[in-house]
């Protein structure tokens, strides 16, 4: 079992759940009267979809996807593990995603996405790293900005550890460049 030092933390479960319900309203406003569909990106995206969803005034679907980078050679494409199961022809997408770090992971997946001719497709995700950014993709809403450093909690992971914790917070002596 891995033991887990959080050195910070940088937002705590009520900054969250605050945080969350702000997002939730703005997105009920910008999205009355349309066919929305949540697509929550596994496994970081859960604890997120979870409460966004719960927290959303409009009705509303939720389906999920899921990928894994490819190391080495093939780095900064992806492989689609498991793909959408509604048909999101003509409906309004919100991805809902743990992190944006490079942006090629998000990249990737709003290729996915769009070739499956959605209406609309935004992106809502509850961490940003804009000074670690390679591609340039759009995020539409953001929970929280965070400077070049590794986080846990809330869904994100450190080797599959953590994603429990309640709080977003920073690892000791993890470089996040890795
Ligand atoms: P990208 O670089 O493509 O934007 O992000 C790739 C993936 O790296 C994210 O989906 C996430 O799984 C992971 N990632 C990037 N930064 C962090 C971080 O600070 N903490 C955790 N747990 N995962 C991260």
């Amino acid at each position: 079992m891995v033991d887990l030092k959080v050195s910070k933390i940088l937002f705590t479960e009520d900054e969250i759940r605050k945080r969350v319900k702000e997002l939730a309203s703005r997105i009920s406003e910008d999205y009355a009267d349309k066919e929305v569909v949540l697509i929550g990106v596994l496994k970081g995206a859960v604890y997120f979809l979870s409460d966004l969803s719960k927290n959303l005034s409009i009705p509303h679907m939720i389906d999920f996807i899921s990928v894994s980078s490819y190391k080495g050679s093939q780095r900064g494409t992806l492989r689609l593990l498991m793909d959408t199961r509604i048909d999101i022809k003509g409906k309004d997408v919100i991805i809902v995603e743990d992190i944006v770090d490079t942006g090629l992971t998000l990249k990737e997946i709003l290729k996915i996405v769009q070739a499956k001719e959605p209406k609309s497709v935004k992106v809502c995700v509850v961490v940003s790293k804009p000074n670690r950014r390679k591609v340039d993709v759009r995020v539409d809403y953001v929970g929280f900005t965070i400077p070049d450093v590794w986080v846990v909690g809330y869904g994100l992971d450190y080797d599959e550890w953590g994603r429990h914790f309640p709080f977003i917070g920073v690892l000791e002596n993890v470089d996040s460049k890795t």
